[in-house]
């Protein structure tokens, strides 16, 4: 069982073999109005470090646009164009025609720039964590340079859209029902990625990624509270929108 003390201990490791214990944080599905949306506010503020907000542009909202702006930590990554299943758990299913799908994504993205501006970055997060490969094009020609589809729990291996670098993250929090996953497996995850990259088995500059959802039982935001307290003790760092693009170019 992993708990709080290993990943201090793993933490302490990383640092000591000069692997800075970096971190990138994803949260999934803003946009729109929402009565759990207050109490996520609370944490980003309290926090006080970088998240990548994955809006998705059909759903914006004037007043939660305005909350994202006014936060200094928050960069903006595309969440999909309308977050519509065409089939399972995809927007994007190879039976999709390549056209349509660049016009709604470039639309989107207009629409995220328009409202953000320089909170806006050229990341995109396909919903359910899924894109046909048949679009890689779509995404390159529109300008982004990086991609986040997957939960990655062995080895990274390159599964580049061509020249859009996969950024991964290594935990979802968030279980069907919105449920937080628990903190022996959100330890373990975090443990194992960190564990992995100190020993040069994970991708060197690919930062450890925790996916949240705003809307996932507030224990998993006391968890996220946590782990923000035990990167800062051990001068690790997190991520912004900026620095995904700058590892996204650098990314081999
Ligand atoms: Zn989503």
């Amino acid at each position: 069982m992993t708990t709080w003390s290993d990943l201090r201990v793993e933490l302490a490791e990383c640092t000591k073999v000069g692997v800075c214990p970096s971190f990138w944080w994803r949260d999934d599905d803003l946009g729109r109005q929402d009565s759990r949306l207050p109490l996520f506010w609370r944490i980003v503020d309290r926090v006080k470090v970088p998240i990548c907000a994955a809006v998705v542009p059909g759903w914006i909202d004037v007043g939660i646009a305005d909350e994202i702006r006014g936060r200094t930590t928050i960069s903006v990554v595309q969440h999909g164009s309308s977050h519509v299943a065409y089939c399972k758990l995809t927007e994007y299913p190879t039976f999709r025609n390549k056209k349509i799908v660049g016009d709604e994504i470039g639309s989107g993205w207009k629409r995220i720039k328009a409202v953000f501006g320089d909170k806006a970055f050229p990341i995109f997060v396909p919903p359910w964590n899924h894109i046909s490969p048949k679009f890689g094009s779509e995404l390159e020609d529109l300008g982004f340079v990086a991609y986040s589809s997957r939960i990655l729990t062995g080895p990274w291996v390159n599964s580049n859209l061509g020249k859009v670098r996969e950024i991964p993250v290594h935990v979802n929090t968030t279980r069907p029902g919105a449920i937080y996953i628990g903190d022996e497996v959100f330890l373990e995850s975090i443990v194992r990625h960190l564990r992995a990259r100190r020993k040069g088995l994970a991708h060197p500059i690919i930062p450890t990624g925790v996916l949240t959802h705003y809307f996932i039982d507030p224990v998993a935001f006391d968890a996220m509270e946590k782990l923000v307290d035990y990167v800062q003790i051990a001068g690790g760092r997190w991520c912004d929108g900026s620095d995904i693009v700058n590892i996204a170019a650098n990314l081999n």
